[in-house]
């Protein structure tokens, strides 16, 4: 990993939106900071497009959709995300982007429900996590938010998990199970083609990248400007960022916001 420094004008310039990671990235420990916040009104002003990337559940990302001066949001690990349209009197309406068939939702929510159960039989101590009522495509355990499970645990559950044929994710919150195909990376890159009409391929050029766990490291392995926060569990990620910032979190979100409005508004 280089400094975030060392990230060249020339890209920085070139790039036309900022993927986001929420917890312990965009979020310090579950909280929003003023400073972070306005930071997404200075890109918009910068003319650079912001999509939130969560593997929290869809209503995170319906109210981030519909609050924040975003382009969309991306929910469950890239599986589906929320946007707003044009409606009369100047309003906005939201609108949800599911890629997956409403039928073969419903299989896969059995699916999730029956390992839910088979779960709670073999591992009783591990807790579902406390978000779990707006979730649609996955279901999640607490591994970190209020529960500390060791990494030899993570490995057993995980294991458990893909014996039955779930794909499984990791954050620093929380254990995701899931049926669906998507990761953050290809996940990003069908709602930004569906939302944006950006072409999938060039997403990993045309965009950056910024989180800072398991979960996040699909898109590590293909953004050119893929940041990780300073906070990021190196130890534990198989891939790392291309470039990590000086300041953890918040902060670090913030720092790079820096950098691409900096870049943008002297090329302008
Ligand atoms: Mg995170």
């Amino acid at each position: 990993m280089k400094p975030l420094a060392s990230l060249s004008d020339d890209v920085a310039a070139k790039i036309e939106g900022l993927l986001f990671d929420l917890d312990d990235t965009f979020l310090d420990h579950g909280a929003l900071h003023e400073a972070t916040y306005r930071a997404l009104f200075r890109l918009r002003e910068a003319g650079i497009s912001a999509v939130g990337l969560t593997g929290r559940p869809s209503n995170w990302a319906e109210v981030a959709a519909r609050l924040f001066p975003l382009a969309g949001c991306v929910a469950e690990n890239g599986a589906l995300g929320w946007y707003l349209t044009p409606a009369a009197n100047g309003r906005t309406r939201l609108q949800q982007w599911d890629p997956v068939p409403p039928e073969l939702r419903r299989d896969r929510v059995a699916k999730l429900n029956e390992i839910v159960r088979e779960i709670a039989r073999a591992f009783p101590a591990l807790a579902l996590a406390d978000d779990g009522h707006g979730r649609v495509s996955d279901r999640a355990w607490d591994v970190g938010e209020f529960s500390t499970v060791s990494p030899e645990m993570i490995a057993e559950v995980t294991n458990f998990l893909e014996d039955r044929g779930a794909k499984v994710r990791t954050s620093s919150v929380h254990l995701h199970a899931t049926f669906d195909g998507h990761d953050k990376a290809t996940g990003a890159a069908a709602f930004l083609s569906a939302r944006l009409g950006v072409d999938p391929g060039a997403v990993p050029l045309r965009w950056a990248f910024v989180g800072d766990s398991g979960n996040d490291t699909p898109c590590f392995n293909v953004f050119r400007v893929g940041v990780g926060v300073a906070n990021l569990h190196q130890a534990r990620l198989a891939i790392l960022p291309r470039y990590l910032t000086k300041l953890p979190r918040g902060a670090g979100f913030v720092e790079l916001v820096d950098r691409l409005v900096a870049a943008r508004t002297s090329a302008c």
